[in-house]
């Protein structure tokens, strides 16, 4: 085996600190803010590319100034890194072609158009980010357009900046793809896009890149053997290319196992290797990276934990012995945290000492380069910082919360399980007098700017509580009002009070905290501020009762008491470090377990706890799936095994794909199923049969997500297809999803089809 490196560069400076990647929307969520004012026309198109070209220089800047010898450029999106990479490579459907503007093709591709739809959106690996997956088929055809990539790489020159270039690898690249109907896989389209690599690698180097950077997080997943063998003759190729930058490839998320052995035996000059979520054990079990570059993530580029310098010490010195240089950086790109805690005004400061967001995980890396380079001595303050820091957080009594492990413990041993189901149904049947196929909908209403605008008084102090309160029970009024005059069966309060489905539930618990500034890019222009949770997770007093009861005071048809589940709590926010993820996810199935407790208490008859989260946790790898599956239905269980068999509980899962989660659904022994379907023509009811669930299913009938209205006769065929998988006093009628982000009149008239075909079917029954 030769590792002997044969690029023009080969003597290419290794560098000794950096990041993957970068945040790009903007600290104050500029370029999203710029984006969505050209859309609307508000602003030019010189102006969009000067606000991104700002924010870019001053992100570079920023890295450089904090001391990371290398910078990523390429790390700008106006919406999406594989969507970049789509227009990279020439590989966009050809429907976009009727849009002539390059800029206003692109935004077309990522979210449609009046003339065509766009380009299907799902999950970055298992992180909150989402993107658009390639279409790949056999009218696909590759060409070349480095403009962007070669690009930023001058911009960044010119100011000064060391910067090495990112460009999402073939391999994964391919493998995010998906292929159209009848084309083939498209991971087997490897051979024509090396060229375009090739070339691409071979401009970078001329326009002055001494490095560029491959991401490659696909290899840390499960591969098939021929798609390990495809790696290596893939990367052998890019690398026995004389005319090219050195390579790095940058694996992350996880361990890269037999794909690191692959990429050894090609001539590829470093590797990045996820030291958080993954180890290093592939990388030292052979000799194959001695004489190269390893790039160590050590700090954690997708959670907001302050690093544990001497640990991730120690992860380095282990790397020492497998390689012939090291990197310190971030184990991914800073994408998925925040920009900067010194943003945030109003954290508890004892907490806020626990955290680091992007600009402090930078000043981490440089650290840990300098320790390496001139030892912990010449950095001793800054190590006795931070491990004054996490020695309070392991201390802090918020963190160890002996009675919250006692009583998770003590409702573990007991089982959370509930009565026999069919006896819960009869029961519950009886108590509720409701039709066959009852109608209900998911929960939320229509969220007017009107209510938007009061919570925002409320919070901010421009009206007292009495005021908030009453605005916000006339909203329910109103809603409750409409679902009687449409003649739904089961009721809910619209949830207007809550913001978002996780955010609500956060602030009302004890052990998170949420952030003012801490936006994190979700999908193209929507970001998010996951709370943060920090310590044991307790619930002071009820959280949605009183809200709840005066729904349920208005009407006599039994409302839907609304809570999200402990999956999709943690989900959405970012979690502990310090303790496992399950443990976590009792603690807040208890507090939501005490909920389902006190509505009942309340008089109310249903509740339901939302999971669309479920599947988005699962692991990455198949090995470590099952384990995960257990715990997250257990957490589930508890949370909804606290009431009595008369009190119904539903669910509600979306986000169309279950995958491998549809054999644990069952095992959640929910007495009501809602689950998106609409897009999926009911096939997944029948997918449910078949894993042996056996208790009331309401697929959804139709997709929220469009501003379409719904015919009737529409609807009547879904159900009819639905009762070829299910009996009739099975099956539900409601839509997908919540209704927040519909308009008022379409919800109307939607939920009359909705209405108008349940009854032609009951008819028929
Ligand atoms: N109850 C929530 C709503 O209706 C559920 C949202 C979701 O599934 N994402 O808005
Ligand atoms: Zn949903």
């Amino acid at each position: 085996m030769t590792t002997t490196s044969n690029n023009q560069s080969g003597a290419a400076p290794a560098f000794t600190a950096t990041s993957l990647g970068a945040p790009r929307i903007g600290p104050k969520r500029e370029l999203k803010k710029a984006i969505e004012a050209y859309w609307a026309g508000k602003i030019d198109k010189a102006s969009l590319l000067e606000t991104a070209a700002e924010l870019r220089r001053s992100m570079r800047n920023e890295m450089r100034d904090a001391g990371l010898d290398s910078v990523p450029t390429n790390t700008h999106s106006f919406y999406d890194q594989v969507l970049d990479t789509t227009v990279l490579l020439g590989a966009l459907p050809e429907r976009y072609d009727v849009v002539s503007d390059e800029l206003d093709r692109y935004f077309a591709a990522a979210r449609g158009s009046a003339e065509v739809a766009p380009l299907e959106m799902t999950k970055w690996f298992d992180t909150n980010y989402h993107y658009l997956v390639p279409e790949i088929d056999d009218t696909t055809s590759f060409s070349l357009h480095p403009e962007k990539v070669e690009g930023d790489l001058a911009e960044a020159l010119a100011d000064d900046i060391p910067a090495r270039p990112v460009v999402l690898g073939p391999v994964s690249y391919l493998k995010l793809a998906k292929a159209t109907e009848g084309s083939g896989d498209p991971i087997d389209r490897l051979d024509e896009l090396v060229p375009l690599y090739i070339d691409l690698l071979a401009r970078l180097r001329a326009g002055g890149a001494q490095w560029v950077q491959l991401d490659e997080p696909s290899l840390v997943t499960d591969l098939t053997d021929a798609e390990l063998d495809k790696t290596k003759e893939v990367y052998g190729a890019l690398s026995a290319e004389t005319d090219r930058p050195a390579i790095l490839v940058a694996t992350y998320f996880g361990s890269a196992d037999r794909a690191v052995r692959a990429l050894g035996d090609t001539n590829i000059e470093g590797l990045a290797v996820d030291l958080v979520y993954g180890t290093i054990d592939a990388v030292n079990s052979s000799t194959a990276f001695h004489d190269r570059l390893v790039v160590a993530g050590v700090v954690d580029g997708r959670n907001v934990w302050r690093t544990d310098l001497d640990s991730a010490m120690g992860s380095l010195v282990s790397v020492l012995g497998c390689a012939g240089q090291i990197a310190v950086s971030t184990s991914c790109s800073t994408l998925h945290v925040p920009y900067n805690l010194e943003a945030e005004q109003n954290l508890d400061p004892s907490a806020a000492e626990w955290l680091a967001f992007g600009s402090q995980k930078y000043a981490e890396v440089v650290t840990l380069a300098a320790a390496l380079r001139d030892g912990r001595e010449s950095v001793a303050d800054k190590f006795d910082e931070s491990r004054a820091a996490l020695d309070r957080r392991a201390k802090d009594p918020r963190t160890n919360d002996s009675r919250v492990c006692a009583r998770v413990d003590s409702t573990r041993a007991t089982g959370a399980t509930r009565g026999d189901a069919a006896a819960r149904a009869a029961e519950q049947a009886e108590r509720l007098g409701l039709p066959p196929l009852p109608t209900t909908t998911i929960g939320s209403y229509p969220q007017t700017p009107e209510i938007r605008k009061t919570r925002a008084a409320y919070r901010g102090g421009r009206i007292d509580e009495s005021e908030y309160i009453s605005a916000m029970r006339a909203e329910i009024k109103r809603t409750i009002e409409l679902q009687e005059s449409l003649g739904i069966d089961v009721l809910v309060h619209g949830e207007p009070e809550r913001n978002d489905m996780v955010q609500y539930f956060a602030e009302l618990m004890d052990g998170f905290v949420t952030t003012e500034l801490g936006w994190v890019q979700s999908y193209g222009t929507r970001c998010v501020r996951p709370p943060i949770l920090f310590g044991d997770v307790t619930r002071p007093r009820p959280m949605t009762v009183d809200w709840a009861t005066y729904a349920q005071s208005l009407t006599d048809s039994p409302v839907k008491g609304m809570l999200t589940g402990p999956v999709t709590i943690l989900a959405w926010s970012f979690v502990r470090d310090d303790i496992p993820l399950a443990d976590s996810a009792d603690q807040v199935a208890l507090a939501i377990r005490q909920e389902t407790v006190d509505l009942q208490g309340a008089g109310i008859r249903i509740v339901q706890v939302d999971e669309p989260a479920l599947r988005e946790l699962l692991p990455l790898r198949k090995a470590d799936q099952q384990a995960y599956l257990d715990w997250s239905v257990r957490s589930f269980r508890i949370a909804t095994s606290g009431v009595a068999d008369s009190t119904q509980i539903h669910t509600h899962l979306c986000y169309s794909e279950f995958g491998e989660v549809i054999d644990s659904i069952a095992g959640l022994d929910a007495d009501v199923t809602s689950i998106e379907a609409a897009r999926s023509h009911m096939e997944v009811v029948a997918d449910l049969e078949r894993s042996g669930f056996s208790n009331q299913v309401g697929p959804g009938v139709y997709d929220i997500h469009s501003p379409r209205i719904p015919e009737t006769g529409q609807i009547v065929t879904s159900l009819g297809e639905a009762l070829d998988a299910v009996t009739a006093d099975r099956l539900w009628v409601n839509p997908d999803c919540g209704l927040k982000t519909r308009k008022t009149d379409e919800v109307e008239a939607a939920l009359a089809n909705m209405v108008a075909a349940a009854k032609q079917v009951r008819e028929r029954l």
